[in-house]
C-alpha cells in the first residue's frame, strides 16, 4: 500500500458536535455531509456523528447509502431533485427534499407520490443562488400547501454573508434575516413551521438565526468557517490528518535544485525529503516553497515544486527522519486553514479534494 492516508478521528467529530450543540443548544442539528462528508468519508462520518438529527447530503446515491446503512435520521438533499423519476424514489425512502424553483413545485404537482415528501422551502434572502425571492415566496408556499404530495414544509434560507469578519458580522445577517422573517410573516400559520437558517459562521457567530434546526458543515471537521480565524479559535478540532511517509531521502550541496522546474536550489548543505504525496492526492500544487508541513512531529517547510505523487520537505533540521518518517501534510499540527491561505483558497476546498485514491482509516 502507498503510505498516504487520511487518518479520522471519531472523537474531534463528537467533540465538535458538542460545539455545535453548545453554541446552539436549543436547535436540531442537521449535519451536512455533502461531498463524502467534506472528503471524511461519509459513512464513517455518519456513524461518529449519530447523535445528529438529520444528515443532509447533495446526491440521492449518498441518501440511500445512509439509509442503507441504517440511519434513521431525517435526511435531506440540499438542491432536491432534478427530475420526476428522482422525485419518485426519492419519497418511497422517505427522505426531505429542498425546493427552490417553480420547476420542482411543478413536479411536485404533476407526480403521483405513494407517499407526500417533506419540502424545505428555500428562499433566496440575496445570495442570488437558489431559492424565491421574499416577494414570490408566499405564493410558492401555497402551491405546495395546495399539494396532495407535499407533506411538512420548512423554511428555509441560506446567507451570502454569515462568514463576514466580526466588526461587520451583525450588517452582513441582520438584513438578509430581517428580509426573511418579514416574509414568512404573512404566511398563514406561519409560526407552525420549523425554520432552518444557520450554517456553521452562523452556529458560531449568529445566535439569532439558530431556530428549529441549524445546519453545520465545516465545524464538524474542525476546519474555520471564517476566514481569518483559526478553528482552534472556536475550540473545533482537527478530523483528519493528512498523512504520508517521507520515500527517499536526498543530500543536496549548495547549488543543486530538487524537482521539476529546479523550483528549489539550495544555497548550503540541505537534507531533502521526497514525500509520498502530490497533486493528484489533493495537496495543492499552488503551494509555494516554504510552506508548513511536519516530519516525526516537528514542524519543517516544503521544498521545490509539488508533482504528481511526491514533494519534498527540509529535513535538515530534523536528521533522525529517515525513509519511513511519519509526514504531516496537514491536521493538528499544519491546519488545514493555515495551508489553505497559503493557496489562496479555504480549508473547505482542500478537504473536499483529498483524492479517492488515498485511503480513509478511521483512528478513534
Ligand atoms: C454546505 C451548506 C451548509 C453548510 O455550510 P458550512 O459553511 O460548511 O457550515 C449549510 N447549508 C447549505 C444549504 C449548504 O449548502
Amino acid at each position: 500500500m502507498r503510505p498516504i492516508q487520511a487518518s479520522i478521528s471519531f472523537k474531534a467529530l463528537q467533540h465538535n458536535l458538542a460545539v455545535v450543540r453548545k453554541h446552539a443548544p436549543n436547535a436540531k442539528v442537521m449535519a451536512v455531509l455533502k461531498a463524502n462528508a467534506y472528503g471524511h468519508g461519509l459513512l464513517d462520518v455518519a456513524h461518529a456523528l449519530q447523535a445528529a438529527e438529520g444528515f443532509a447530503v447533495l446526491r440521492l446515491n449518498e441518501a440511500i447509502d445512509l439509509h442503507e446503512a441504517g440511519f434513521q435520521q431525517k435526511i435531506l438533499l440540499l438542491q432536491g431533485v432534478f427530475d420526476a423519476g428522482t422525485l419518485e424514489i426519492t419519497a418511497s425512502f422517505g427522505f426531505d427534499i429542498v425546493v427552490h424553483c417553480a420547476q420542482q413545485i411543478e413536479m411536485l404537482e404533476n407526480t403521483q407520490l405513494k407517499h407526500p415528501i417533506n419540502v424545505h422551502l428555500k428562499m433566496n434572502s440575496g445570495m442570488n443562488r437558489l431559492g424565491f425571492k421574499p416577494d414570490k415566496y408566499l405564493a410558492a408556499f401555497n402551491r405546495l400547501k395546495a399539494c396532495v404530495n407535499v407533506a411538512d414544509i420548512v423554511f428555509m434560507t441560506h446567507f451570502a454573508n454569515a462568514d463576514a469578519d466580526l466588526t461587520r458580522y451583525q450588517e452582513a445577517v441582520s438584513a438578509p434575516l430581517q428580509c426573511f422573517q418579514n416574509a414568512i410573516k404573512i404566511i398563514p400559520n406561519y409560526v407552525n413551521h420549523a425554520i432552518s437558517l444557520a450554517n456553521s459562521a452562523s452556529v458560531l457567530h449568529h445566535p439569532q438565526t439558530h431556530s428549529d434546526w441549524v445546519r453545520p458543515g465545516i465545524m464538524l471537521f474542525g476546519a474555520t468557517p471564517v476566514s481569518g480565524k483559526l478553528a482552534s479559535t472556536f475550540n473545533l478540532k482537527p478530523v483528519m490528518q493528512l498523512n504520508a511517509e517521507i520515500i527517499a531521502v536526498q543530500n543536496l550541496k549548495a547549488g543543486e535544485s530538487i524537482g521539476y522546474g529546479n523550483r528549489f536550489t539550495a544555497t548550503k548543505a540541505t537534507r531533502v525529503g521526497v514525500v509520498a504525496c502530490g497533486y493528484a492526492d489533493g495537496y495543492p500544487r499552488r503551494l509555494p516553497n516554504g510552506s508548513p508541513i511536519a516530519v516525526n512531529g516537528q514542524l519543517t517547510k516544503t521544498l521545490g515544486r509539488v508533482s504528481m505523487d511526491m514533494m519534498f520537505c527540509d529535513l535538515t533540521g530534523i536528521p533522525a527522519a529517515e525513509t519511513g518518517a511519519v509526514v504531516q501534510l496537514w491536521g493538528d499540527q499544519v491546519p488545514v486553514d493555515t495551508l489553505a491561505e497559503a493557496a489562496g483558497t479555504i480549508g473547505y476546498e482542500l478537504l473536499c479534494g483529498v483524492a479517492p485514491r488515498v485511503t480513509i482509516e478511521v483512528i478513534d
